[in-house]
């Protein structure tokens, strides 16, 4: 049984209260590691070597903090094998699909976030008579809390832009993927990073989640996972003052226009509709298609969605592995029971899927195409987080730009077509963080990511994370 640590002050400790929390993996369903369910007194022990460790990582040169963050990214890219059969043991994702992508995203975070760091600026301000100078200053120790459908890749993509300003972290992982956090806290001693500048603590979010959010030694609190939680955090930490940004859940629409460029748009669909499960906040879950195409593309996005293969996360033909847990598992099953009484025709899928041999107790789910509900019932609403989609057809830019608008999310949104000023049009009053015409997850890491309505609260990417993570103060000197 293999056994996962907290990282405080520079090295891997058990939890205080010597008390566990049993891993599964969700391709067998079997116990495979226990995990610390950490307390407010592994928290404070955190709290106290973050504390000190600022004191020195705030203020050595920018050129030392990111040569020890590169070292830790060229790491990652060295052990990248290893966290590719830990990700995807972990979670149920296909490998493939954490060697593409989770993995050298974690890297690529690093090194993204200390290049900027060396290359950035802030403002200044003349006047006739003086001069005002911007300081952007780091704030001390912040916690970040990420979810588990990606789960380094998301860690890192907080804890990079954190420490390259010049904070110290406390940072918790989903308890229910916590291995590749685990390897990581290994790396950064590897990698010489000072004790206490990153401390990763694990355990679940009702004791390690709730204590981190009332700390008083924290000041920062970046979250991602899912809108309930989000509200919940941003309640606690309203009366502390805490600075606080949430990336939250989504119900993303996908709207396919008759003159669009047709396959582009069908293999990007059924990326957009089935990776990773489905359990991609960005996933496009309502698929609105222009009347005249609609029969075309449902008959062939259903004939090809069925065949998608539902297997082995370790087999490289698997096009969707196991769901994250058995409690996911079960949620998505009774999403499906509501569907179908809400009347939606199942067009393929609909259930568990099985899959023989290692995997017969996984957790596996059929990808699944429904048609026929309307825009108001809870299938269409809320966020399933699986791999479920509803299509629909319209017949007008307004009538689909009412329906894209139509739920409380608004976090990413796609539109095919080849008429670019109706890509651009449609773009314009899509209520969303971000639009993707053409295409669907493709990332810059300079642009601004985040969700309006209850999608979020904040920004991250490129200088938003630094403007995050900082204090800003404003100097004025007056001749
Ligand atoms: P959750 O909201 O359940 O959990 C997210 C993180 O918060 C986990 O580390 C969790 O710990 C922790 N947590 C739970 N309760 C509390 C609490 N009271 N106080 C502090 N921390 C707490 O989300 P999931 O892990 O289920 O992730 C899926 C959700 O994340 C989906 O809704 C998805 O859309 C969203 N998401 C959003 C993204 C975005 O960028 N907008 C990106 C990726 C996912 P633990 O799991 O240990 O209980």
């Amino acid at each position: 049984m293999e056994k996962v640590q907290n990282y405080i002050n520079g090295e891997l400790i058990d939890p205080v209260g010597g008390a566990w929390l049993d891993n599964d993996e969700p391709a067998t369903g079997q116990v495979f590691a226990q995990v610390p369910q950490s307390d407010k007194r592994d928290l404070d022990l955190a709290v106290a070597a973050a504390e000190k460790a600022f004191e020195t990582w705030s203020t050595v040169p920018i050129a030392e903090r990111v040569r020890t963050l590169n070292r830790l990214a060229d790491l990652c890219d060295q052990h990248a094998e290893q966290l590719v059969e830990l990700e995807s043991k972990d979670n149920g994702k296909p490998r493939w699909l954490a060697r593409a992508v989770d993995i050298p995203r974690v890297g690529a975070n690093l090194r993204f976030f200390t290049s900027l760091a060396e290359t950035w600026s802030t403002e200044a301000f003349a006047m006739h008579d003086g001069f005002n100078l911007t300081l952007r200053q780091p704030i001390g120790v912040v916690a970040t809390i990420s979810p588990w459908n990606l789960p380094l890749y998301l860690f890192s993509w907080k804890v990079a832009p954190a420490l390259a300003v010049g904070n110290c972290v406390i940072g918790k992982p989903s308890e229910v993927t916590p291995m590749t956090a685990h390897y990581f806290s290994k790396l950064c001693i590897e990698a010489g990073l000072p004790p206490g500048v990153l401390n990763v603590l694990h355990g679940d979010g009702a004791s390690i989640g709730d204590a981190i959010t009332e700390h008083e030694g924290i000041k920062v609190v970046s979250f991602t996972g899912g809108t309930a939680t989000g509200r919940k955090i941003a309640a606690k930490v309203a009366p502390t003052f805490k600075k606080y940004s949430l990336e939250l859940g989504g119900k993303n629409p996908n709207v396919i226009f008759a003159d669009c460029d047709y396959e582009n748009m069908m293999e990007t669909t059924l990326r957009s509709s089935f990776a990773n499960q489905g359990q991609i906040c960005l996933c496009g879950s309502r698929i609105y298609v222009e009347e005249g195409l609609y029969d075309r593309f449902r008959d062939d996005f259903v004939g090809r969605a069925a065949k998608l293969k539902v297997g082995d996360p370790n087999e490289d033909d698997t096009k969707l592995g196991a769901v994250v847990s058995r409690q996911h598992h079960e949620k998505i099953l009774n999403c499906l029971e509501i569907a179908k009484s809400e009347g939606g025709k199942i067009l393929c899928g609909g259930g568990a899927a099985s899959v023989n041999g290692r995997c017969e107790k996984g957790y596996f789910i059929q990808p699944t195409v429904i048609e026929g509900l309307p825009l108001n019932c809870q299938t269409n609403q809320t966020e399933i987080f699986g791999p479920v989609v509803t299509i629909e057809k319209f017949k007008t830019m307004d009538e689909v730009a009412d329906l894209a608008n139509g739920t409380p999310y608004g976090l990413s949104a796609s539109v095919w077509t080849s008429d670019l000023e109706t890509g651009h049009r449609l773009a314009a009053k899509i209520q969303s963080g971000v639009v993707w015409i053409n295409c669907w997850l493709v990332r810059d890491l300079r642009t601004p990511f985040g969700g309006m309505k209850e999608s979020g609260l904040g920004r991250e990417g490129g200088l938003d994370s630094f403007r995050f993570f900082t204090e800003t103060k404003n100097v004025c000197v007056k001749y």
